[in-house]
């Protein structure tokens, strides 16, 4: 089994409620969608591993990933992108040496059952409106609750929702659907785009948010730090 990997490197976990923890990061070279502020850079040509100081071209193989992953003492490994479920059957095939830990858009809920027993951490997204100008919107929700509902939060496995926000969006339609698949979390997390200059609207939000499932904002703490 093979995928195309755009890096692989140790560093700290920058997003999300377990912010600080190390891992190493597996990330996926493409995405099916194209977000507005998507700052990754989608190289699927060559695969640069840090962790081992080597350059590869693609694809790799998972007995590949699954030997770099043995040689580092981290939290987690976290498979991110791009978007990692465009690759799950390969996430399978990964030998499981460490707890995973994915980060996805939630937007293949039919990719999403493949793994839902192999994994233990998920940072799932909520898209809002305005990141994705030409996209059916409805059908992204859908597909989104969908994919929630697959890799709800559970016992042995800690699922919480991702919000990236601008300075501008429409709150009622986050509220509303918010309430669609707080069930599925542990809480929601909003996280403002880097640079991000209107705290009021977030903290707005949250207050909303806070009547129907914990919430907190949390900043891309990596970006502060100067770190990958
Ligand atoms: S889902 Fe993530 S990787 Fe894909 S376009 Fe949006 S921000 Fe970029």
């Amino acid at each position: 089994m093979q995928a195309e990997i755009s890096e692989i490197f140790e560093s700290i976990q920058g997003e999300g409620i377990l912010v600080g923890v190390r891992q190493v990061f597996v990330r996926f070279a493409r995405c099916n969608l194209a977000c507005t502020y998507c700052d990754t850079h989608k190289n699927s040509k060559f695969c640069r591993d840090y962790v081992s100081n080597r350059t590869l071209r693609n694809p790799i193989s998972a007995e590949y990933v699954s030997n770099v992953i043995k040689s580092v003492k981290v939290h987690s490994i976290s498979f991110t992108g791009g978007e990692p479920l465009l690759y799950a059957d390969f996430i399978k095939n990964v030998e499981k040496v460490k707890p995973f830990y994915l980060e996805t858009n939630m937007t293949l809920p039919d990719e999403a059952k493949k793994i839902k027993n192999v994994v233990d951490f998920v940072a799932g997204d909520l898209k809002i409106r305005e990141a994705l100008p030409n996209c059916d919107y409805d059908e992204i929700v859908e597909r989104t609750i969908r994919s929630f509902k697959i890799l709800r939060n559970r016992r042995g496995r800690l699922t919480f929702c991702k919000i990236v926000l601008p300075d501008k969006f429409e709150l009622d339609e986050v509220v509303s659907n918010a309430e669609s698949i707080k069930d599925y979390v542990e809480c929601f997390v909003l996280q403002p785009v880097f640079g991000h200059k209107n705290i009021k609207i977030l903290m707005d939000l949250q207050k909303r948010l806070m009547d129907i499932k914990e919430t907190r904002i949390i900043p891309q703490v990596h970006k502060y730090l100067g770190v990958r």
